[in-house]
């Protein structure tokens, strides 16, 4: 327990002096040493330097080594399936990524489940790292999911339903973790965003779907059955199309990455946009972009109303490929919320787009090994 909360302490300031931790972990100076002496043969640790003395011996300074451990963290959307290997410091190492052809079978996913495991095994030993240094494996799915049995239940946007992972356990000589997308989303905004705030904040993930996550002083809101924050399939408007999850009128028929795809498609009858294209149309003053990424802003801001009116948050992170557009984009999307939002005004409620753009999820997933072993659930 001490040596995970110094663990801790490093892991958030990176370097400290003995004192120092002992001070924010409150623990005595003798345990602060004898747990560093602990994390520095086990190669986590080292000491480096001396710290201005305030007179007598001067203090020297503990750091945490980036490269002691490492972590992998796996995104799995519907069209690929992306790694990331991060070290300590929760810098990316190295990326990869596969597309997927025929998912929308069990078989299917089942398959791109093993050459999932068959690029994480490449990976490592192309690195040559030691299986010890590695914390585990998180794995982030666009769906609903039971940790403890580690099983996908439900995730329309796959095609799979209760499906067990399982087979992969035995696989690996560490542990393997699976999140919802939304949620790993809104951890890697925690530890990695700044900004983030976790008292009543919605994480809102735009991607090939929508997912959300709710997170509050007490943790993650995830309901009774872990099912909370499916707001990407709640209905706003009419429309003929039918949702992944069998529905008309969900949020992420009209918001997702997909359906702003969908909409310029059909306003311009251009075959196959892509996001870059039309928001840099858009940035230029085109004026089917314009007035395309215009309502796509309002469909959102619909969705934000009522999240606004369901949850009350202090703070809305939006995150995905359209957070790398977002100073083209906020004003307006802001606008379309707050000119609706009878209950709420600006002041209240933050909206930002995330500054982690497409890698919250992926960063999350890849932090929870970190997670299981020294971060508190505060952080
Ligand atoms: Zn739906």
């Amino acid at each position: 327990m001490n040596r995970d909360k110094v663990l801790a302490t490093l892991f958030e300031h990176r370097q400290l002096t003995k004192l120092e931790i002992s001070r924010i972990t409150n623990l005595s100076i003798p345990t602060v040493t004898s747990n560093i002496t602990s994390l520095m043969e086990d190669g986590l640790v080292d000491e480096a330097g001396v710290a201005n003395s305030t007179g007598g011996r001067k203090p020297k300074i503990v750091r945490l080594l980036p490269n002691s451990r490492y972590s992998i963290g796996v995104e799995i959307t519907p069209s690929k399936v992306k790694l990331v290997l991060i070290n300590l410091f929760c810098e990316i190492q190295l990326r990869k990524e596969f597309s997927l052809v025929e998912l929308k079978t069990t078989s299917g996913f089942r398959q791109a489940m093993v050459k999932m495991a068959e690029v994480i095994q490449e990976i490592i030993k192309e690195l040559q790292i030691p299986s010890e240094c590695i914390m585990g494996i998180g794995i982030s799915v666009p769906g609903t999911v039971n940790r403890d049995q580690f099983v996908l239940e439900l995730a329309p946007n796959l095609g799979v339903k209760q499906f067990s992972l399982q087979f992969l356990k035995d696989m690996f000589a560490f542990p393997l973790y699976i999140e919802n997308e939304a949620n790993a989303g809104a951890l890697g905004e925690l530890v990695l965003n700044k900004q983030a705030s976790d008292d009543h904040t919605v994480y809102v993930s735009i991607t090939e779907g929508i997912g959300t996550s709710i997170m509050s002083k007490d943790g993650f809101y995830k309901g009774n059955k872990e099912r909370a924050g499916e707001f990407g399939h709640m209905h706003i408007g009419n429309s003929d199309r039918i949702c992944s999850c069998g529905r008309t009128g969900c949020w992420e028929l009209f918001s997702s990455e997909t359906a702003l795809l969908t909409m310029y498609k059909e306003q311009t009858e251009i075959v196959q946009p892509n996001l870059v294209d039309i928001m840099e149309r858009y940035i230029a003053s085109d004026e089917d972009a314009q007035f395309v990424v215009k309502k796509y802003l309002y469909n959102i801001s619909l969705g934000i109303q009522n999240i606004l009116l369901a949850i009350d948050p202090k703070q809305i992170i939006i995150g995905g490929e359209l957070a790398k557009y977002s100073e083209h984009l906020i004003t307006e999307l802001r606008n379309f919320v707050f000119s609706q939002a009878v209950f709420h005004n600006e002041q209240d409620v933050e909206i930002n787009f995330s500054t982690l753009y497409t890698d919250s999820s992926i960063l999350g997933a890849a932090i929870t090994p970190y997670k299981q072993l020294f971060l508190t659930d505060e952080e």
